[in-house]
């Protein structure tokens, strides 16, 4: 296809347009991920910028992915005076370094503002591109972001060296299974990005919608999913060709956008990309969100990536697939054909589970935000609790291990590590239970707690790490080792025993797993503030320090971004509840009140025999209402006024969380009442009706 990639400094252009030896040099450099070799530097910036005037770009940016959750960038051209004029240049120092001023994004006290300056540095590993905005072509250069000191204040720079620790411990296990030829083993993850799509002019009446990207009022209409008959089903006109220039937009930028259908709410699609190595996907997984949204303007729609923007349908997510491969070209978590592959994928995906449930916590805390905690547990999701599927034939195979020797079963022959095939397994069989949190899918695992508006960087960096401490555990005890096979087998056996609990086939939204999983001793954290603490429990800072993901400081530093994200997005969702009640719906329901009464009086001076009944009900429900809605928009200021002054974060965020969003829902609960009662004519909101059906 013609378009794809063409907004791409890809290898192919690379090798078109670079000296062999600098070619094979920034190769080297990407396949393997090492340093840049500076020499180098100036050859691959002007190249680079050659062809990006030639396609008509005039600036060049920095892009980079702050701890905000999505990118960021400051445009620099590329005009340089000389002595007749300008030219138009660009260094290999502006390529490999840059300095924005950076004292206003989070750093979670990583950095004085007197020392405010934030560094950028050129990650060669994902390739460089052209934005076309308007008519203004911009060559973006993918970085990570770091203070003076070298902390990582973004999330690519942590994202590399978690995959970094993976490859290094998945290698030594590679190695004990007899590899020599793999150097390298990478996570590969693929994204499926949920979202909502609604009217431009109903956003922009909708406060809620512009501020908070989520509707804080509004009653359910007479239809929402019940029918099922949105998943699935023909995608309407005005969507198709929006979705059809999302595609090609993508497809420009070398995203290789696929797969695209309607959601189960009204209103909500999905679009997957095809896997690629983790550090691309979540690059691409970014530019993806940015498109969606700048192509929904044009076409008169705004794309909501909130993961609850409508309450009583279902919210969005982002399952996040995701495997390793090697460079040699296996996909570990692939069950092989000989007993020597099925005995190294058995060790891959035991030392998956035995991760998972270890870290539970942090793959929790990894999906933490304040729009995920309306999703997390609320039977749409998976719940709050992590579990693995492995599917019957699996889970049968797992049984075995445990009972530690040949089993004869219904399903499987019996089975030996190192010495037995496995069954082949049909990938059918793997892909029924769509409630399972992390749920292995034939040859990768799907985790399905994120939400839809998260950069997918966080859950990753946890899955790498945690997968990669095992891993390393593993080639701890059996490098060791003068029986490999038997060693292997015992360890497998004692893995399966211990992380067992961590495995369940059943259905993830019943009451009973709830109860199972307090049995079982498994986590169950329902809201942010707890989740949060996960990141910084002693066993989490050791782990992240010990593979060289974060260092103490950086840990704690997120920590308090997180947590202060969550307050602030409380805070905005309660003064935007605050500020629509005192300034539209209450005003609207004192308007349409007075209407009543004064048809009430005129009725009455025409004839004091007519009936008034119905006007005095509803004068009389619409007072109660609003005597409530008034009395709780009071309330929730106050509540709002002294959460705002707690000093200690955490008690803050336990407040914002137990009183405020407590206080938001009566509020809801009085003013959705009275949009029921209201004529619609007064009614100065668009309606869910409204906003969901009408595309
Ligand atoms: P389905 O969900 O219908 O089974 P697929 O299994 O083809 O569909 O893929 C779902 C998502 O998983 C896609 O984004 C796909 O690219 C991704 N995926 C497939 N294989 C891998 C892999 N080895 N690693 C990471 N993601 C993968
Ligand atoms: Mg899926």
């Amino acid at each position: 296809m013609e378009i794809f990639g063409k907004n791409v400094f890809n290898q192919t252009v690379m090798r078109e347009r670079l000296p062999k030896g600098v070619f094979k040099n920034l190769k080297k450099t990407i396949d393997e991920g090492l340093p840049l070799d500076p020499s180098i530097a100036d050859v691959v910036a002007t190249a680079m910028k050659e062809w990006a005037v030639e396609r008509g770009a005039t600036h060049f940016t920095h892009w980079f992915q702050p701890m905000t959750g999505i990118t960021a960038e400051k445009h620099d051209s590329f005009i340089t005076p000389a002595e007749n004029g300008v030219l138009m240049e660009f260094s290999g120092k502006e390529l490999v370094k840059g300095e924005p001023d950076a004292s206003s994004f989070p750093s979670g006290g990583l950095r004085a503002t007197f020392e405010a300056r934030g560094y950028t540095a050129w990650d060669c590993t994902s390739p460089a591109f052209l934005r076309e905005e308007a008519d203004v072509i911009t060559l973006c250069i993918p970085t990570a972001f770091c203070s003076y000191t070298g902390e990582a204040l973004d999330k690519k720079t942590p994202l590399l060296r978690s995959m970094e620790t993976l490859s290094t411990q998945a290698l030594r296990v590679l190695r004990l299974f007899g590899n020599t030829t793999a150097s390298r083993v990478t996570s590969t993850v693929g994204a499926e990005q949920e979202y909502f799509l609604v009217d431009k002019a109903f956003f922009l009446k909708r406060p809620d919608l512009m501020m908070a990207g989520r509707t804080l009022f509004g009653a359910m209409p007479s239809k929402g999913q019940e029918l099922e008959d949105h998943y699935f089903g023909s995608i309407k006109e005005r969507v198709l060709s929006y979705m059809k220039e999302v595609n090609e937009e993508l497809w420009k930028l070398g995203v290789t956008a696929k797969t695209q259908h309607n959601e189960v709410a009204p209103g909500q699609f999905e679009l997957a990309p095809i896997f690629e190595n983790t550090n691309i996907a979540t690059d691409h997984n970014q530019m993806i969100m940015d498109v969606l949204k700048r192509v929904a303007i044009r076409h008169g729609l705004v794309c909501l990536l909130h993961e609850k923007p409508f309450a009583g349908v279902n919210g969005s997510g982002k399952h996040n697939n995701w495997s390793m491969s090697s460079n040699d070209g296996q996909n570990l978590l692939e069950p092989g054909h000989t007993p020597h592959e099925n005995a190294q994928f058995l060790t891959f995906l035991m030392a998956t589970i035995k991760a998972v449930d270890t870290y539970a916590g942090l793959l929790r805390c990894s999906c933490a935000n304040a729009g995920n905690d309306h999703r997390l547990g609320a039977n749409e999701a998976p719940p709050a609790i992590i579990s693995v599927f492995l599917g019957e034939q699996l889970a049968d195979i797992l049984d075995q291990i445990v009972a530690g020797k040949e089993k004869s079963s219904s399903a499987n022959a019996d089975m030996k590590i190192g010495v037995t095939t496995l069954p082949a397994l049909t990938r059918d069989a793997t892909d029924r239970n769509r409630t399972s949190p992390f749920a292995f899918t034939g040859n990768k695992f799907e985790f399905r707690m994120l939400g839809s508006s998260f950069s997918i960087s966080g859950p990753n960096i946890i899955i790498n790490t945690i997968i990669a401490d095992a891993l390393k555990e593993f080639a701890d005890k059996l490098e060791k080792s003068k029986n490999f096979s038997a060693d292997l087998e015992k360890l497998l056996q004692e893995t399966a025993n211990k992380h067992k609990r961590v495995v369940f086939n059943g259905n993830n939204y019943s009451d009973e797993w709830v109860k199972e999983a307090k049995k079982r001793g498994l986590l169950n954290i329902p809201s942010t503030p707890e989740a949060l603490k996960e990141l910084v429990t002693k066993e989490a800072v050791e782990l992240f320090t010990s593979h060289n993901v974060f260092t103490e400081k950086e840990v704690h530093s997120r920590y308090e971004i997180m947590v202060e994200q969550y307050v602030k997005a409380l805070n905005i969702e309660a003064l935007t509840m605050i500020d629509m009640a005192n300034h539209s719906i209450i005003p609207t329901a004192i308007e349409y009140a007075t209407t009543v009464a004064s048809s009430i009086n005129a009725v009455s001076a025409v004839s004091g025999k007519l009936n008034v009944s119905a006007q005095q009900e509803l004068l009389e429900e619409l007072s109660n209402k609003l005597a409530s809605a008034n009395s709780n928009v009071k309330a929730l200021e106050k509540t709002l006024e002294s959460a705002i002054k707690i000093v200690d974060l955490e008690k803050q965020a336990a407040t914002f969380r137990e009183k405020v969003f407590t206080k938001m829902l009566e509020l809801r609960s009085d003013c959705d009442a009275l949009e029921k009662i209201i004529g619609a004519k007064y009614w100065p909101l668009p309606t869910y009706g409204e906003m969901l059906f009408i595309l």
